[in-house]
């Protein structure tokens, strides 16, 4: 037998899938040979660390301490939203923060307002053309542009 097939003869015999015969010639191979004994001794070795591991038993007190770490998560959990409520700088500054894009879309929409106002009340046609909302004035029936022309009372 040759070094070079012992290790494949080795994890055969290991799984028990290697013939009498061939079992006999792989040993007295490994028995003779210093170098396969040794590699063969290293292979069985880690072999049997991982094919028999040790069963895992959880000690008495894990479900315990697995119910109470939820416990504590939860309680900090329904905690945060009152800390954060009661604390009233940060309840000032989520105020200032939410207020401020309001009043800018209210200043913004009151100066568009105004604008347009004054345009349409000058003339409803440089209007149109101005706004880009003389696109809709050929408008197929149940078209968007139709129905806007239709509610803003235009042709
Ligand atoms: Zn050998």
């Amino acid at each position: 037998m040759q070094c070079q097939n012992v290790k494949k003869l080795f994890l055969l015999h290991l799984s028990g899938d290697l013939g009498k015969k061939k079992e006999e010639e792989l040993l007295g191979h490994i028995r003779s040979c210093a170098k396969c004994r040794e590699e063969t001794e290293f292979v069985s070795k880690v072999l049997g660390n991982i094919s028999a591991p040790d069963p895992i038993e959880p000690s008495p007190y894990f479900l315990s301490r697995i119910k109470a770490k939820i416990k504590t998560a939860e309680e900090h959990f329904v905690l945060f939203p009152m800390q954060w409520r009661l604390s009233p700088a940060s309840a000032g500054l989520f105020a200032a923060a939410a207020l401020v894009p309001l009043l800018a879309g209210i200043f913004l929409g009151n100066a568009y307002l105004s604008q347009t106002a004054n345009l349409t009340s000058s003339s409803s046609g440089k209007a149109k053309t101005v706004l880009g909302l003389d696109a809709f004035d050929e408008s197929p029936p149940g078209s968007f542009g139709y129905i806007y022309n239709k509610t803003m009372g235009g042709a």
